[in-house]
C-alpha cells in the first residue's frame, strides 16, 4: 500500500518535472524569438554603416591607423622592425 503510494507520488512527480522543464522550455524559446524580433526591429533603426571594409582604399592600417594601406605593408612598422636599414644602412667608410 505504501509502496505503491510511493511509487504513484514518484510518477506524478516526474510527470510534473517534465510537465515544468516542457513549460520552462516553451518559455525559454518564446523569450527568445522575442528578443528576435526586438533585434530585428532594432536592427532596423540602426542605419547601415557606409564604410563598408572593401577594397585596399578602405582599409586601415592598425598599425599607425592611416588607411589604404594593411598593416603588414606599414612602412611605419617597417621602420620601426627593421633598424638595419636605419643606422646600419650608413655607407661604410672603409
Ligand atoms: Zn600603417
Amino acid at each position: 500500500m505504501h509502496l505503491e503510494h510511493a511509487k504513484m507520488t514518484d510518477t506524478i512527480n516526474i510527470l510534473a518535472m517534465e510537465r515544468k522543464a516542457l513549460r520552462h522550455q516553451h518559455k525559454k524559446d518564446y523569450i527568445i524569438a522575442r528578443l528576435r524580433v526586438r533585434i530585428a526591429s532594432l536592427e532596423q533603426l540602426i542605419p547601415i554603416p557606409h564604410h563598408a571594409p572593401r577594397g585596399k582604399s578602405t582599409v586601415t592600417c592598425y598599425e599607425c591607423g592611416v588607411t589604404s594601406h594593411y598593416s603588414n605593408k606599414c612602412p611605419m612598422k617597417a621602420a620601426n622592425n627593421s633598424p638595419r636599414t636605419g643606422s646600419n644602412a650608413v655607407p661604410l667608410t672603409s
